[in-house]
């Protein structure tokens, strides 16, 4: 008998991937990961704290978080006749709802460029992961989703509503058509719903394949790793039992529910990083190397002279700020980089290095 190595027992599938990298951000301007730059208020924080002394460590967690989600229900407005599916991040809620129907042959599909994690995350699981080519200016090409859908009849669609890297929003009419011609559920991941007014999650009900998929993460609790799905419950029951028993830990439960009572200094946060956002786009905007692509976001997306990508990247990580690269990303993202809206310095600090990296 010969012992097994990493190459014979590691599925083939998974060996082909590549591992997600995160960066080492020590001591840089930390810019790529569409994180809230903002902490709570010292006297919130003391009142957090208080919660955390009588969070029963000892014991596990309430199994389906009820008390969380009567909170998450009235601070994010979820209607009533929807249920609602908790996660460990929304990435988990995406891995949930793949499990919940892999199987050899069907087919989950998503516009790309778009989240990583969608293709990666099938492809684990055996599915088959279909990518159809947003249109030059990132806008859905419809008449190639609709014959995508056609042709390999997904089980899910993933669109994410503002697209990341892109910024952008898909039309509603695009995304309208997109359900009505499918058979299979379509995931709304609003990942980014407190930068923008536009939501699907008041027209939940309205098609029975609609899903919204929710994360507190880029509103300024991405340590916490939580997501929530919101849908029919028929839906959402079965996709339940593809859940980890105490999935949400103890102190994610009592810290998003201390959180949700005070949503309002989150949502004051988010406000300013939208006002934030329109100084740093307009910033960009007078920069005439620079492609800005708009954002309902809180990152952008911008693109350089071709082949300049990579090096306009290394150099602002040599100047201590670090953004995301998506040169590598395929032909659509070719020299484009994408900044996170942080703080007024950390975005001046930014701008600031940019234009002595462009001499402009
Ligand atoms: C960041 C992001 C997520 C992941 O959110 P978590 O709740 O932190 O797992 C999901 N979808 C999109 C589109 C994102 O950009």
């Amino acid at each position: 008998m010969t012992k097994q190595t990493p190459e014979t027992l590691i599925k083939a599938q998974i060996r082909a991937l590549s591992s997600y990298h995160v960066p080492n951000p020590d001591n840089m301007v930390k810019l790529d990961a569409m994180e809230n730059p903002y902490r709570w208020p010292d006297e919130l924080v003391d009142k957090w704290l208080e919660v955390l002394q009588r969070t029963e460590i000892n014991r596990y967690p309430d199994p389906s978080a009820r008390q969380l989600e009567v909170a998450l229900r009235s601070a994010m407005q979820i209607p009533d006749n929807m249920a609602v599916l908790l996660g460990n991040g929304s990435d988990e809620l995406i891995q949930m709802l793949v499990m919940a129907v892999a199987e050899p042959g069907r087919v989950v599909l998503a516009p790309e460029p778009t989240f990583v994690m969608y293709r990666m995350i099938a492809r684990v699981l055996g599915m088959t992961f279909t990518g159809v080519p947003l249109r030059d200016d990132f806008s859905l090409d419809t008449d190639a989703m609709l014959a995508a859908i056609k042709q390999h009849d997904p089980a899910l669609i993933f669109l994410a509503y503002p697209n990341n890297p892109t910024g952008n929003l898909f039309s509603d009419a695009d995304i309208v058509r997109i359900l009505e011609q499918s058979n299979g559920l379509v995931i709304l991941d609003e990942a980014y719903a407190p930068f923008t007014d536009a939501s699907f999650m008041s027209r939940l009900g309205e098609y029975d394949n609609l899903l919204v998929l929710r994360t507190v993460s880029k509103m300024g609790l991405a340590g916490l790793r939580l997501g929530f799905l919101v849908g029919p419950a028929h839906w959402l029951n079965e996709i339940d039992k593809t859940r980890l028993p105490y999935n949400i830990n103890a102190l994610t439960q009592d810290t998003a529910l201390f959180a949700m009572d005070h949503i309002e200094v989150l949502m004051a946060q988010a406000q300013h990083i939208r006002n934030d956002r329109s100084v740093l786009l307009d910033e960009l905007r007078t920069l005439s190397a620079v492609m800005v692509y708009p954002s309902e976001a809180n990152f952008i997306l911008f693109r350089l002279p071709k082949n300049q990508g990579q090096a306009v990247f290394d150099a602002l990580k040599e100047k201590g700020i670090l953004i995301k690269n998506l040169s590598a990303a395929g032909a659509a993202l070719s020299d484009c980089l994408r900044v996170t809206v942080g703080t007024a310095g950390e975005n001046r600090a930014f701008i600031h290095a940019l234009k002595d990296i462009l001499r402009e």
